[in-house]
């Protein structure tokens, strides 16, 4: 008796909890599952080499290799940049844990470069300053915050002087365009998420593009245990299908075609996607923008957005403070998120790099002030309503 009550209450609550992300899966992508389940092939095969001529196509870029995940992507990318022992790549301290573990991971070393005052991401003249001074500079890796995309002009011409290879973290940024290209396809490599929360999902997975036949070659060979598919190819002309050679310790880091199945089907609704997180954006802005130490999301109505986060900052002047907010928010049954705690706050690079607090001041007063608010397509008015005046309630 006291179990199926506490369940009812149990399940009201969940029924009325807005969770900060939640896939958008309808029965078009379980049926695509099935077709691969049935089919005898679940590991990468025509399904996956559709996705990518897919993906490649959507974003104008020649080369395009579904991996497991952005990290994977990210590993691929810089290890095709020929980044190894030695080297050092530049990023912001404004992000996922992935983006400078990969660069640990070719034994490399990471240069935390500040982001601007206004936005979450890199600054441009901090990076012009910190090329001047870094040794062995083999690649840069700006991060599109949110979906905003970079500064990736003065980014990419930047890096190039200095024979830096430009590498786009846009696991937050599709779909978005600047100067009417697709980011991710505006540096030399560009790698996207699928995982769970992001714009598009796979549960689980990661597209690497890049225009460059070398690199594309080069990621192609590394993605699957270092095996070169075009010797592959010209064995099995002459039917020697068993035949394969082995070029480089290579890595496990194909996308099987169950993944891929799913990625298709979100591929053709990325769009339509897109116009329904603008759509919430739209509202929040227009709410939170009457609000007393609320300070809207970076970028403007002429730029493009992915809005894969919508990121709220709350300044002192406001009514409570943000882990307040958070709380309060928590407590009514909205889920919230921080994006991000600086990684030169983190216990690994702080003792790896002796960094301070204070080496990134806009980092830090970003990651102070922010609240990151549901922005899901799928969410529906009544949900939107309840945030933005509960948010009214509790600051106005
Ligand atoms: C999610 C994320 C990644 C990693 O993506 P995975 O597909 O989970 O490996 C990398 N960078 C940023 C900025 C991310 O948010």
């Amino acid at each position: 008796m006291y179990q199926q009550w506490r369940n009812q209450i149990m399940s009201e609550i969940n029924n009325d909890f807005i969770p900060f992300a939640k896939p958008l899966i309808s029965e078009e992508e379980e049926q695509a599952v099935l077709r691969i389940m049935r089919s005898g092939w679940l590991t990468t095969g025509s399904e996956t080499l559709a996705f990518e001529k897919e993906f490649s196509s959507f974003v104008s870029a020649p080369f395009a290799f579904a991996v497991n995940s952005a990290t994977s992507g990210l590993h691929l990318a810089l290890e095709a940049a020929g980044v190894g022992q030695g080297d050092t790549v530049i990023t912001s301290p404004y992000t996922f844990a992935s983006t400078a573990a990969v660069v640990h991971h070719l034994g490399a070393k990471v240069v935390f470069c500040d982001t601007e005052v206004e936005s979450f991401n890199i600054d441009p003249q901090k990076l012009a300053e910190i090329l001047k001074t870094t040794k062995h500079c083999k690649a840069v890796i700006p991060v599109h915050v949110g979906g905003l995309p970079c500064k990736m002009n003065e980014i990419v011409s930047l890096a190039h002087q200095y024979g830096c290879t430009v590498i786009e973290d846009a696991a937050h940024a599709f779909p978005v365009t600047y100067n009417g290209k697709y980011i991710g396809t505006i540096g030399d490599i560009g790698v996207y998420s699928f995982y769970a929360t992001k714009t598009i999902t796979t549960g689980e997975g990661g597209m690497v593009v890049t225009a460059s036949e070398k690199i594309a070659k080069r990621i192609k060979t590394m993605r699957l245990h270092g095996i070169d598919r075009d010797v592959w190819n010209r064995y099995t002309s002459k039917g020697a299908t068993w035949y394969y050679e082995v070029l480089d310790a290579g890595f496990k880091y194909n996308l099987p075609d169950i993944l891929s199945a799913i990625g298709r089907v979100q591929l053709k609704k990325a769009n339509d996607f897109k116009t329904q997180r603008t759509a919430i954006a739209e509202a929040y802005n227009s709410a939170f923008s009457a609000i007393k130490g609320c300070l809207l999301p970076p970028g403007n109505s002429a730029e493009d957005h992915a809005w894969h986060l919508y990121s709220l900052r709350i300044l002192h002047e406001a009514k409570l403070s943000r882990d307040e907010l958070i709380e309060a928010l928590t407590n009514a049954g909205i889920g919230t998120s921080v994006h991000f705690i600086p990684l030169h706050l983190m216990p690994f690079y702080a003792k790896t790099y002796h960094y301070k607090p204070d080496d990134f001041p806009n980092a830090v007063k970003h990651f102070n002030s922010v609240v990151s608010l549901p922005i899901w397509h799928g969410m529906n008015n009544n949900q939107v309503h309840r945030i933005i005046e509960t948010i009214q309630t509790l600051l106005q």
